[in-house]
């Protein structure tokens, strides 16, 4: 069968170096789920290896050329090609509330969409690897103090212990992309579930974030906070200065205020 031809709209970037495909699907633990879904399969490079494992792999694919060369290519994945989009569809369909692992060699163009949206599923997803844009998984893993900690690097260590593994040339790819790929993982910590209003704690440090440059007494005036609040010492801080404890911290603080 024909390979598939990349399409640039879809983020397709097949990875031709077999090692790096199996380094990547040698990143999951296998502990604690017994299926794990693949993001993007592409024509399969990574779900390969997937398959060699003791586990069930689906595999979630918007375009239906790779979905049709899967098809023809892996008989093993037969009833496991989900032919959707992972940002639209309800993995309940498939997993019915399991618990599940997630990886794949992302498609960059949604690459934070998917963190975001496996942030939300927190629940079902115990583990998550994968290659995204090297800035992306590097700001996944990032500690405060540096320019790249974000909203990402609060948000998902919240949850999860966040672990950069290795680093990818855009020479393995074709096309290649025209920027360093960074292979990561996320585990789901133990107790996970956060000391604070969880919706109030994503309200407060995506608000924070928006404008990074500013003290959180500026930042944070949207919230309405009580003027005795405002004059606590870590109103001095801009966000990036924040670890995830002090997030917390801060939004018990908030929550006392009676916000
Ligand atoms: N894993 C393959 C392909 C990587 S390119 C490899 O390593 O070679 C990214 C893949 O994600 C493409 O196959 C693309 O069609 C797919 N994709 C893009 N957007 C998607 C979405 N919203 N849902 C599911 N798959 C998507």
């Amino acid at each position: 069968m024909e390979k598939v031809k990349a399409k640039k709209h879809l983020g397709q970037h097949f990875l031709k170096d077999e090692s790096v495909a199996k380094a990547i699907a040698d990143t999951l633990s296998l502990e604690g789920y017994d299926d794990v879904l693949e993001i993007g399969p592409g024509m399969g490079v990574l779900t390969k290896y997937l398959l060699e494992k003791p586990i069930n792999t689906y595999v979630i694919e918007i375009d239906t050329e790779s979905v049709d060369y899967l098809d023809a290519n892996y008989p093993k994945l037969h009833g496991k090609i989900i032919s959707k989009d992972f940002l639209k569809y309800d993995v309940n369909e498939v997993f019915g509330g399991k618990q599940f692992a997630i990886i794949g060699n992302f498609p960059y163009n949604i690459s934070t969409q998917i963190v975001f949206r496996t942030l939300e599923l927190r629940d079902q997803i115990p583990e998550f690897s994968g290659m995204f844009q090297k800035e992306v998984a590097e700001r996944i893993c990032e500690k405060k103090g540096s320019k790249t900690y974000g909203i990402l690097s609060v948000l998902a260590q919240a949850f999860y212990d966040t672990e950069y593994l290795f680093t990818v040339d855009e020479h393995v790819f074709i096309p290649p992309p025209k920027v360093k790929s960074g292979v990561m993982r996320m585990r789901r910590k133990e107790n996970y579930s956060l000391p604070c209003g969880e919706k109030l704690f994503f309200t407060v440090v995506k608000t924070a974030f928006q404008q990074r440059r500013k003290t959180l007494r500026n930042s944070l005036k949207t919230l309405n906070l009580s003027d005795s609040l405002r004059e606590d010492e870590v109103f001095n801080l801009r966000p990036e200065q924040l670890s995830v404890e002090q997030f917390i911290a801060l939004t018990q603080k908030i929550e006392a205020d009676g916000v």
